[in-house]
């Protein structure tokens, strides 16, 4: 279609950057090439994860790859309520989640369920470019909003933004591609502003909060939530970077269990989950991670390198915003061209995203979920760089 096509010449610069590596490995050798552009995480999951897998694969009971109920299997969504309540404080049950594929499939279930043709959802820059897609493929339209310069939630744009076509308002903290988590006060703020402005529209405006990095955060700090703040919340969540199995596809959908509207959402949901075409959300996927909720790769590991890169990057002269969570960096690009400056880094063979890419040019994101032997290797690309143009 020719929306698909535009579309496809539009975005997909981590995809472009992906297809550049490939071409450099070819012309300079697998280890002369450094891609920081791809946010696959290389940790493998816990050790629990593969047990519970061989426990389940040696004694598979009758029926466990069958279809089941489109929200998912019971015995999961009630171990994923149970981890909610320990975490919030809110008394989830079974009836506010639905197992889905990964967090894309989450926010394309939920965009599915709420919105009627021409409904704004507002999304924040820098943002995960997908959403941008994920609200167009349900006929919705993407306001975008700017964050702070640094980063930070900025709570009067949002509610100079919000109009009575609002439907949703999307965050994600830990944030792809800044590292900002928003803490509970901006939190506060933001709901406030939503509430008033429902209260002019005589509109409901949920938040969609896209958590896929809520357990991978640092310096021990405790996740801010958007729950206790406002009761219109959906949560989008994935084991992908968690657990890292994002081949696995399996996430799901929270609603917040004091929403008044939460039987017919529920319902909704179940619904657009089966037929956007994912039925359900994978069965043997389901019944593993129902007995790793409490596991989570080392996020120890991710600390380290985020360490490693900030400490060095800085040093270099480069301007970074320095990450609470997920394993992203989004620095200042020296050049106001970022895609020059992308282009400049691929010379010294180090691959990085733009951040137009991300909707805020004039950045450039580094993916770290990267073996050291990578990160290592790129700093002498961006010690060049740095010396060609922050002199
Ligand atoms: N949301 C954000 C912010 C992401 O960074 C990603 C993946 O990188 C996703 C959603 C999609 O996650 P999943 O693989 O679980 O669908």
């Amino acid at each position: 279609s020719e929306y698909v096509n535009r579309s496809m010449q539009e975005g997909g610069w981590i995809r472009r950057m992906f297809e550049v590596g490939i071409a450099l490995k070819a012309q300079y050798g697998e280890d002369n090439v450094f891609d920081l552009s791809l946010g696959n995480p290389i940790m493998e999951p816990p050790a629990a994860f593969h047990a519970e897998l061989l426990r389940i694969a040696q004694s598979p009971a009758p029926g466990m790859h069958r279809y089941m109920p489109n929200a998912g299997y019971p015995e999961t969504r009630q171990a994923v309520a149970d981890t909610l309540a320990s975490e919030t404080g809110l008394p989830f049950g079974a009836g506010d989640i639905v197992m889905t594929c990964g967090a894309a499939g989450a926010a394309n279930v939920v965009l599915r369920a709420i919105l009627n043709a021409g409904d704004e959802v507002i999304i924040l820059s820098p943002f995960f470019a997908e959403y941008i897609y994920y609200i167009q493929n349900h006929n919705g339209v993407p306001v975008i909003v700017s964050t702070t310069p640094e980063f930070d939630l900025d709570v009067a744009a949002v509610e100079a933004a919000i109009t009575p076509r609002t439907r949703a308002v999307m965050l994600n903290s830990p944030n792809n591609p800044s590292g900002v988590v928003y803490p509970e006060t901006d939190i506060a703020a933001l709901a406030d502003a939503i509430t008033q402005a429902e209260e002019r529209y005589g509109s409901e405006i949920f938040i969609i909060s896209d958590e896929p990095y809520r357990r991978i955060i640092y310096d021990d700090m405790t996740y801010p939530q958007v729950f206790p703040h406002y009761e219109r919340t959906i949560v989008v969540n994935s084991h992908a970077k968690d657990l890292g199995l994002p081949g696995e596809r399996i996430g799901h959908i929270a609603i917040h269990p004091g929403y008044a509207g939460k039987a017919e959402l529920f319902d909704g949901l179940v619904f657009c989950n089966r037929v956007l075409g994912f039925v359900n959300a994978p069965a043997l996927m389901q019944h593993v991670v129902r007995a790793v909720q409490d596991a989570s790769v080392d996020v120890g590991e991710y600390q380290r390198k985020r360490d490693f890169l900030y400490d060095r990057l800085t040093g270099m002269g480069y301007s970074v915003v320095k990450p609470q969570g997920a394993f992203y960096l989004f620095p200042r690009s020296p050049l106001a061209d970022d895609e020059a400056f992308v282009a400049a880094l691929q010379e010294y063979n180090v691959l990085v995203v733009p951040g137009k890419g991300f909707g805020t040019p004039g950045h450039f994101r580094i993916s770290y979920c990267l073996e050291d032997r990578v990160l290592e290797g790129a700093m002498d690309g961006f010690a060049r760089a740095a010396e060609q143009y922050l002199g």
